[in-house]
């Protein structure tokens, strides 16, 4: 079937191009993945290259051509298709461009920019990914997974117009999106409002982060400063205590919000039936509920060790890691990803002996090399037994603790007090599906479409109980789906516009930013330069070390740095890593400058106050264009 190649949408004001160049003529040959155009914005000139092999039968827009987005700019002969019978096919201005008189029905399926999918008969929604590829896109972008989605709704038909099962990030976001949308809407959740992340994820863990620094500090760098004191005491249990009280006090804000928007909650435990249709249980009984459209927000819980079974004491999840009742002497974490990297800097703060055992080559084995090594080295110094390709071949409870036998990298026998199993998070939708209802799983993940569509009609899902399916994410390394608060919040006020029907812009998953709040913290947004030197792209690498910020020196926390990956062709921002403190507050501006498709030039010419740790962004751009004034 031949393909066409359509004008993408390279920013969300962007209603035309200009075709720049064609880096083809007409009867080339092309290859999937190559480079085929050139195509100028009113921000940037981008790269396109081609979804398929063929050869490019017609170029519909010359160079110098303007085109509105959707339009065909040119068609590709793919398969046993001849030439000149796609060309004869071809009619300009027709929208339909491609087609030959005797295509299959099937080439005339919505083209990826002007997405209208019906939902509204009875048949499961069919998966977007299967019915509407995009044909060709910039390299530098995601595919917008969603836009303009017709979604059938029966207003009065059943209880509720929306219900949404779960009341963290992703499930209270929703409601209250909602709400503010005059829906009828219920949230149902089986314990706290906030879920994982307010009551026992980023927001406790952060308030000890912020004592354990405090308590470090006082230790080991009050007297640099000419601060001294004698007899330091720190009292565990009000460290918890007060972590704690942050927790109730935002779960209490959420039910809060849900009675300005005039969202219904109730708490039980929630199924799905099928479409439409909900169940929950409480303590006084089991009732069915429905609802027009159902949000399954169930989150994840901590992935065991194979063979090794939670006992909530000696070997124990982040839940308990965060509330114990004495802080241990010993403690051991498994996996360094974020959570395990953050309760071993909590721990060390507070004088535990830790250590951190990790089968991969590096702590934060996601982050750029550069980052993950200098987090090592920092966490070395602080005295953390750093263990890293290390594998963990047994966990035995003992009298008084674990033991644990690694081999590999450091191998050897740790003892400890307890061990923290932080190696990944699993979803919770297994419990939340009868098994009647249909709802199709992957690994305890609902599977979805790239707008957030279940199976089941009118039932979607979203946040940390998803799993992406569709072949654009294959990039990310398959099914992967960031597992963070931010993301379950986009995803869910996304969906809930969807289904009131306003156009909304998909998700660049290539582009989420991740934080870990260790000290140094750690944050990032696009690909590491590993990957990006991947992707065969000429890149230009710019970092900037604290060591030379006065603002960094004068706040004592010199250690880490800015680096900013950028294509070297276009400037485009393709990758931020940054370790160092208040980086996490950092790469908002990048996210943003991404968003606006700020390039190198464009982020070294924005005026940065003096002095603030800020402008190691912009030094870390001057330094990938030769132009840093203070390195
Ligand atoms: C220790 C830790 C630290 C973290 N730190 C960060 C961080 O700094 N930044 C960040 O972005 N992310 C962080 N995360 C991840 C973040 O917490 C999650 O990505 C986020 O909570 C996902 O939101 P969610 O709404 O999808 O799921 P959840 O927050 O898990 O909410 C799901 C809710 O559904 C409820 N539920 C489940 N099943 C049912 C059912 N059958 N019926 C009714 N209710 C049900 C649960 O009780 C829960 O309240 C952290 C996680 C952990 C564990």
């Amino acid at each position: 079937m031949p393909s066409e190649i359509t004008m993408p949408q390279l920013s969300d004001t962007m209603t035309e191009g200009t075709v720049v160049k064609w880096h083809k003529k007409e009867g080339d040959k092309v290859k999937a993945g190559e480079e085929i155009a050139e195509v100028e914005t009113d921000k940037a000139v981008m790269p396109m290259e081609s979804f398929e092999s063929g050869t490019l039968a017609v170029i519909a827009i010359p160079e110098g051509g303007k085109a509105p987005v959707g339009a065909v700019l040119g068609v590709i002969a793919t398969g046993s298709e001849k030439v000149e019978d796609v060309k004869k096919g071809f009619k300009p201005g027709s929208g339909s461009a491609g087609k030959t008189e005797e295509a299959p029905k099937k080439a005339e399926e919505p083209k990826a920019d002007a997405k209208k999918v019906e939902s509204s008969s009875t048949e499961p929604a069919k998966p977007q990914a299967e019915a509407e590829k995009p044909k060709a896109a910039p390299q530098s972008t995601t595919p917008t997974p969603s836009k303009s989605h017709a979604i059938k709704s029966s207003p009065g038909k059943y209880q509720f117009d929306i219900v949404v099962i779960g009341g963290g990030p992703a499930g209270y976001a929703a409601a209250i999106r909602a709400g503010q949308l005059k829906k009828r809407v219920l949230c149902i959740e089986k314990e706290n409002l906030g879920g994982t992340c307010l009551n026992w994820g980023c927001i406790p863990t952060k308030a000890l982060l912020e004592d354990g620094n405090f308590v470090r500090k006082m230790r080991t760098e009050a007297s640099h400063r000419g601060i001294t004191f004698d007899n330091l005491q720190v009292d565990f249990s009000k460290i918890v205590g007060r972590s704690r009280g942050i927790a109730e006090k935002l779960s209490k804000g959420i039910a809060h919000l849900f009675k300005k928007y005039e969202v219904k909650s109730e708490f039980g435990t929630a199924k799905v039936l099928g479409p439409h249709k909900v169940s929950v249980t409480t303590k006084d009984g089991t009732k069915e509920i429905t609802g027009d459209h159902i949000i399954i927000a169930v989150g994840a819980k901590t992935t065991p060790l194979p063979g090794v079974k939670f006992d909530g004491k000696k070997v124990i999840t982040s839940r308990e890691a965060m509330n114990l009742p004495t802080q241990p002497k010993k403690l051991a974490i498994i996996g360094a990803g974020a959570i395990g990297c953050e309760f071993a800097d909590f721990y060390n703060s507070l004088g535990t002996e830790v250590t951190v055992i990790e089968m991969q080559d590096h702590l934060l084995p996601n982050e750029d090399e550069d980052v993950s090594i200098l987090l090592e080295r920092s966490f070395a110094k602080r005295g953390i037994d750093v263990r890293i390709k290390t594998k963990t071949d047994k966990v035995e409870t003992t009298e008084t603790g674990v033991k644990i036998t690694l081999s590999g990298g450091k191998a050897g026998v740790v003892e400890a007090d307890a061990v923290l199993v932080a190696i990944g998070v699993t979803g919770n939708a297994d419990d939340v599906a009868d098994p009647k209802s249909g709802l199709e799983l992957f690994k305890g993940r609902v599977k979805v479409t790239p707008d957030f569509r279940s199976n089941l009609e009118n039932v979607y899902s979203v946040g940390d109980c998803i799993s992406l399916h569709w072949p654009e994410q294959s990039g990310m390394g398959g099914y992967r789906h960031p597992d963070l608060a931010h993301v379950a919040h986009h995803e869910a006020v996304q969906i809930v516009e969807m289904i009131a029907g306003h156009d909304v812009h998909g998700l660049d998953y290539k582009q989420i930013p991740g934080c870990t709040y260790t000290h140094p913290q750690v944050a990032s947004m696009g690909y590491t330069e590993k990957k990006a030197r991947e992707t065969g792209r000429e890149i230009r690498v710019g970092k900037f070390p604290f060591s030379v910020s006065g603002r960094a020196l004068a706040a004592g926390e010199s250690e880490g740095f800015v680096k900013l990956i950028f294509d070297a062709k276009y400037g485009e921002l393709l990758g931020v890593h940054m370790i160092g403190e208040h980086v996490t507050e950092l790469i908002s501006e990048l996210v943003m400058a991404r968003k606006l498709e700020a390039t190198e030039s464009e982020i070294i010419e924005a005026i940065h106050p003096h002095p603030t740790l800020s402008e190691a962004v912009m030094e870390a751009a001057g330094v990938a264009a030769g132009r840093a004034i203070h390195l």
